[in-house]
Order: structure tokens, then sequence, then C-alpha cells
């Protein structure tokens, strides 16, 4: 059988690059093709392992983990990269390499995804003010202090599906305490919007399609108003950052999201 890389992405997106915190593990997936004259080789099971290395240009090395999969795609978890409380932030490649050799005919090398580890233990200042406004919901969720971003509508923005909440810095200033709160609980109610849908973009239109029916009732963007009211169900005397009211309702479904639950 031969084996060929053909695309890799973190928790269930695209993306190739993000920020994470350094004791959680982090969902990745590598998808491949198949080629074989036989039908035991199509089902032979095919094993990956990681391998790391600390620049762009240094040496690959295995992490000792391996993953494993009869079909055609690695869907796993990088372990925890550190539980250390005085770790310091690294940047991480990772690939897979399916080595030649047994069943595999050619092996094949995955395109290299880079983790940006962070470790909120030794955040100070704004950034650590910030992560434990949500902390308690989104432990999971590193902040990347961003300043080339448009300041006018918004003081942060999470890309979907990455394991990180992304902060306009020079927005803080006029923020107060209370709104920083209810913006940050707002932010790790989009990582949840993810998260609780199994991370993918199948579970993401599932989740849009409920949040039209319960959040869509008042509000014109309900998937921003969900974000709010997860806000709001978690932090009662927060603003609403795109305005209009949660209903009682509303905040019961909220609360669910703050529990890891999907919101029907
Ligand atoms: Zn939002």
């Amino acid at each position: 059988m031969a084996v060929s890389f053909a695309w890799g992405g973190i928790n269930g997106t695209s993306g190739r690059t993000s920020a994470a915190v350094m004791s959680r593990s982090l969902r990745v997936q590598f998808g491949f093709y198949k080629q074989s004259s036989t039908a035991d080789g199509q089902t032979a099971l095919v094993v990956g392992r990681l391998q790391k290395r600390y620049s762009s240009t240094g040496t690959w090395s295995d992490t000792g983990q391996t993953s494993s999969t009869a079909a055609t795609l690695f869907d796993f978890r990088i372990n925890p990269y550190s539980s250390s409380s005085t770790m310091h932030d690294v940047s991480v490649y990772y690939r897979l390499v399916v080595p030649t050799g047994g069943v595999i005919g050619r092996g094949s090398v995955s395109p290299q995804i880079r983790v940006d580890y962070q470790n909120p233990s030794l955040y100070t200042g704004w950034k650590r003010s910030l992560y434990l406004d949500m902390r308690q919901f989104c432990p999971d969720a590193a902040i990347r202090g961003l300043s080339s971003l448009p300041v006018a509508w918004a003081a942060a923005v999470t890309p979907r599906g990455l394991y990180e909440i992304d902060v306009l810095s020079s927005d803080r200033v006029t923020m107060t305490a209370s709104n920083q709160k209810a913006m940050m609980l707002h932010e790790c109610g989009h990582h949840l919007q993810w998260q609780n849908y199994g991370a993918s973009g199948t579970g993401w239109n599932l989740m849009s399609q409920q949040a039209t029916k319960i959040f869509g009732t008042n509000h014109s963007q309900p998937i921003e108003h969900m974000a709010d009211c997860v806000s709001h169900a978690a932090y009662s005397a927060g603003y609403l950052g795109y305005g209009g009211v949660c209903t009682t309702t509303q905040l019961s479904y909220a609360a669910r999201i703050l529990a890891g639950k999907e919101l029907y």
C-alpha cells in the first residue's frame, strides 16, 4: 500500500497554527490517500508516528506518541505538552510520519502544524486578568495579544476552532473590568459553540440552526446573541455586546452551553 498525506488541521479546522494552553491536550487531524492493488491493503491499519521540532528548520524527533487508523484519517489528541507551572512559552511544530516498511510499500510525511504553547500560570497584568475572566468555562483557550487588527468594532475575536482568543490590546484601555469580563465570556461562548458540537463544520452548522431557533426570536444575529447570553448566564452583571435582551428561556439554554452540552 502507498500512503500519501493530503492535508492537516487543528481541531476540526484547516488551520495549521494556533496558540494553546500547554497543560491541555490538543485535537488534530491529518488526512491521506491510500493506493493499493489488493482489498486487504485497502483495510490494513496505518500507523503514524508523531514527531516534533522546535523551529521551522530544526531536526524532527519522535514524541513517542503514535496514532493508527484503518480509514484515511488520523484524528487524535496530542498529549499535553507540560503541566509544569514554571515552563516558559514555546512554539512546537508537529507532523505525522508513516514510515515505509511492512504493509506500507511507500510511506509519507504529513504537512506540519505549529502550536504556540502558553503557560497561563505565568500570565501577568492584563493577560492574566483576561484569562481569569473566563478560565472557569474555557481553561483551554490561550490569550493571544494582537495589535494589527482594526479596533473600531471589536475588542476580541475567537478564530473558529482554534485554541486561542485574540485580544486587541489597545481597546482594553477604555474598557471597564466588568465589560472586559463580559467580553471574554462572550468569546468563551464562541469557543464552546465549536467545542460542544464535536469541533467540526458539521457541528457548527447544527449549532447555527439551533441558535437561529432559540436566539433568533428577538435578535438578528443569533450566533452573537447566543454568545452574549452565554456570557450573561455566567456573569449577569455584564453587558451584552450585541445589545438586546436575553430571555429567561434563552438564559437556560445558554447555561447548557456553559455545562459543556449542546443547546438541545
Ligand atoms: Zn462574537
